[in-house]
């Protein structure tokens, strides 16, 4: 563990603070209330939960969502390599990685703000108000899928579509962006 610890690349401070983590070495409310320096073990952050080493670090909602981008971030980097990994096997193709990533963290990004609005819109009650407008629910047993295009004069196309199943809930969303062509 130790050996592992100091094999990660970084300032000596991250290497301790990393140390502490796995010995338990923090002041956290619930170890202060262990030892009676305190009565209450409620986060400091959030004030819901009670503050162990690994609420404050992993579960705290002060937290989370940055580690919910950090992962998303990672995860499309892997995605990135594996991109440029197929094209350089199956299209003898060798783009530059960096762009490759800047392209996916793009997309992510942007399915990310779409998709928030759609679902946003739809827990919203909006899907009703569509189908009041003459949208109607897919059949028993089909999906239906609605799609929407902004063009700009000039420039990438965005292009969107959402999945709906036979109560009009939105359970999918898709976004991409495309190279216009003019005729
Ligand atoms: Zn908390």
């Amino acid at each position: 563990m130790w050996r592992s610890i100091w094999s990660v690349r970084g300032p000596p401070k991250l290497q301790h603070f990393l140390w502490s983590a796995v010995k338990g070495n923090f002041p956290v409310k619930d170890r202060l209330a262990y030892r009676h320096i305190t009565h209450d073990a409620s986060c400091q952050v959030c004030g819901v939960e009670r503050e162990t080493i690994f609420h404050a670090l992993l579960e705290c909602n002060a937290v989370i969502s940055f580690i919910g981008d950090a992962v998303r971030t990672f995860a499309t980097l892997m995605w990135a390599g594996w991109r440029c990994r197929n094209l350089a096997i199956f299209e003898n193709e060798h783009p530059s990685f960096v762009m490759v990533v800047a392209g996916f963290l793009r997309m992510v990004l942007d399915y990310n703000s779409y998709a928030q609005k759609v679902f946003i819109a739809a827990a919203a009650g909006v899907t009703t108000a569509l189908r009041s407008d003459g949208w109607k629910c897919p059949p028993m047993g089909c999906i239906k899928v609605n799609t929407d295009a902004h063009i700009p004069a000039g420039g990438m196309a965005s292009l969107g579509v959402v999945f709906r199943d036979v109560t009009g809930v939105v359970f999918a969303a898709a976004t991409r962006k495309a190279h216009t062509k003019v005729p």
